[in-house]
């Protein structure tokens, strides 16, 4: 099913492989990638510069596999080097925002294959777009499970160990974990219940909301008591 075979009247398809970290999502698209390299066919590969976790100018799958990449800051800049291509391979889309949509548009309507890589939930299992668009106007989509490390479940939900950042933290293993659902909820009802200072490091052991929400009307928690962290 992964395996394309161009048709004859020229036009181009998208193709999505999403799912949580450690599903083997960018193994898949690297995967895809070199098939076509065999084939000679001309391909160029693109990901978001903020993802320099390995390498600036690889895409690199947590199992090593290694593919040269153009790094961009925004989704526009793929047209710029994608003229020639006939195959255009982009990891980490959920980093290149909503002008993503367009742009592979175009590049299909130009008659390329396009192959986009990411992650379709956030740490918070909320839809992480643009990939939910993403899935809704691809040709072909991929879902890929991770093993929950938790009890070894199959996973689609990326868990963050610690409660503290934006949606955006770039991060290995040191703060991200693949799980099922149900160990995903344990865990999340697990950090709401601590007290915040023991997730984030903050000597401040007020509630975030109090901090954050300073002058709101809000009924001070009593001592002691725990309260859940705000989303
Ligand atoms: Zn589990």
């Amino acid at each position: 099913m992964d395996e394309h075979i161009p048709p004859r009247s020229g036009s181009g398809w998208i193709e999505v492989v999403v799912g949580s970290m450690y599903s083997g999502k960018t193994e898949e698209l690297i995967r895809r990638l070199r098939r076509a390299q065999i084939a000679r066919q001309r391909v160029e590969i693109f990901k978001p510069i903020i993802d320099d976790r390995y390498a600036k100018d690889h895409i690199v799958s947590h199992s090593e596999l290694r593919i040269p990449s153009r790094s961009v800051k925004t989704a526009k800049e793929i047209l710029r080097w994608a003229h020639e291509a006939q195959v255009i391979g982009i990891d980490e889309g959920q980093f290149l925002g909503p002008a993503l949509l367009d742009v592979v548009e175009r590049l299909a309507r130009q008659g390329k294959r396009v192959i986009v890589a990411g992650l379709d939930q956030d740490y918070m299992g909320q839809p992480f777009e643009p990939m939910p668009q993403l899935l809704a106007i691809a040709e072909y989509i991929t879902k890929t499970l991770a093993i929950c490390m938790v009890c070894g479940s199959p996973a689609n939900r990326t868990y963050r160990k610690v409660a503290r950042g934006g949606r955006v933290v770039v991060g290995g293993a040191d703060l991200y974990e693949a799980r099922c659902r149900r160990c995903y909820d344990l865990g999340r009802r697990a950090q709401a219940m601590a007290p915040i200072h023991e997730f984030t490091g903050e000597t401040d052991a007020r509630p975030k909301t109090a901090r954050r929400t300073a002058g709101a009307r809000r009924k001070p928690s009593a001592p002691g008591r725990v309260r859940k962290q705000d989303r």
